[in-house]
């Protein structure tokens, strides 16, 4: 099974926290369309022996294009490539875009899967994150969408942010799941990123710092709450019902072929990985001159080792003995010892061949990951 990404760079204002590759100009929304085509047409053939069956439009905010302009990319992906096996094709949206005729037309288009980003219903939080949509429109927006029929939608929301409240957080929750349509949720907790408008706000005190422990209690808080209502926890960040996983995002953890189109999308091809310029400007010009956008990125084994690792201990799938074993033998005997520690101390519990976070480590995977890892 292989997917292709597609990465549409542009939003319509700057969220605060935001570290993606994105522009809120659209002076070069045409330009990029075309080179988009382009990097279609060079690099399209690159999936032939693979079966495609997730495509996902991500950003940036890919609602902020037409459905003409989304149908005019999928044509383009359907001339050169075999889509017939594809089932799941995401588009990622926010409220301030929807309409009933625009996402009717989506869907029209072959849009069957919605990722939502509503990130809280409380204008404080909105306010505080710099989002471009009202709390109305995210309530509307799940209602139109609910109404189109959509039969997978998945939400994000954010919680940690200093304006959040355990009670505006549960309420969060039960305003999702009021939507029987909505079965898969990813939610994040706020981080303060290098370079990015809140760091600088926080920092000149314009903006309040977030808090660690009440992070650590509403990461908890928001996994009772949706486990109460059926989502199943099966990712640090991500929870689904009724079996819903989102087929793209896993494929990316099981080290599945993509496609990354778009600049700043990353590729893995033939046990390579590529990462596309990100920078619209670049992206564009060197695909007018015939350019493939991207660059490889090398790994060595030890950054596959540990990316495994990190991965692996984030899914409620855990870490395959058996997988490091067949794959890592250079680091099994190191992996083996320091697995034992944390299984002792409680950090780790093993289920058949498969190690996983107790549930009190969840929070902190990264760090229990780490202590897993070998050095380059
Ligand atoms: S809409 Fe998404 S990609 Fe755009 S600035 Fe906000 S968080 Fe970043």
């Amino acid at each position: 099974m292989a997917g292709i990404y597609i990465h549409i760079p542009f939003c319509k204002q700057a969220c605060s926290y935001c570290d993606f590759h994105f522009s809120t100009s659209l002076k070069l929304k045409d330009d990029f369309l075309k080179a988009l085509d382009r990097e279609i047409d060079l690099r399209g053939s690159l999936l032939n022996e693979q079966v495609i069956e997730t495509i996902y439009f991500g950003g940036g905010t890919p609602s902020i294009l037409s459905s003409a302009e989304i149908e005019g990319i999928l044509a383009a992906l359907d001339k050169r490539m075999l889509l017939d096996k594809v089932t799941e094709i995401t588009l990622e949206a926010n409220p301030d875009d929807v309409s009933y005729d625009k996402f009717r037309a989506f869907q029209k288009a072959g849009i069957n899967r919605l990722s939502l980003g509503i990130q809280s219903f409380h204008e404080d939080d909105l306010h505080y994150m710099h989002r471009a949509h009202t709390s109305q429109e995210g309530i509307q927006a799940l209602e139109v969408i609910d109404a189109l029929g959509y039969k997978t939608i998945s939400v994000d929301l954010i919680y940690g942010s200093p304006t959040t409240t355990d009670e505006m957080l549960v309420n969060n929750v039960e305003l999702v799941a009021n939507f029987s349509n909505v079965n898969h949720l990813s939610a994040y907790a706020l981080t303060v990123e290098d370079r990015t408008p809140l760091k600088a706000l926080i920092k000149r005190g314009m903006k309040k710092e977030v808090n660690e422990e009440q992070q650590v209690r509403q990461f908890y808080l928001l996994k009772s709450e949706l486990e109460k209502r059926s989502f199943v926890h099966y990712e640090i960040s991500n929870y689904g019902k009724d079996g819903q996983v989102s087929r793209h995002n896993t494929s990316y953890w099981f080290h599945e072929p993509y496609l990354g189109l778009g600049p700043s999308a990353h590729s893995f091809l033939n046990h390579r990985r590529l990462q596309n310029i990100a920078n619209n400007k670049k992206y564009i010009d060197l695909l007018n001159k015939k350019e493939v956008p991207c660059f490889e990125e090398i790994l060595s084994p030890t950054n596959k080792y540990n990316e495994y690792v990190l991965i692996a201990l984030r899914t409620m799938w855990g870490i395959d003995v058996n997988h490091i074993h067949h794959n890592f033998p250079q680091f099994e005997s190191y992996f083996m010892n320091q697995m034992s520690k944390l299984l002792d101390d409680g950090q780790l519990f093993k289920v058949d061949n498969h190690v996983k976070l107790s549930k009190e480590s969840l929070i902190y995977a990264d760090q229990v990951a780490m202590s897993l890892f070998v050095d380059d």
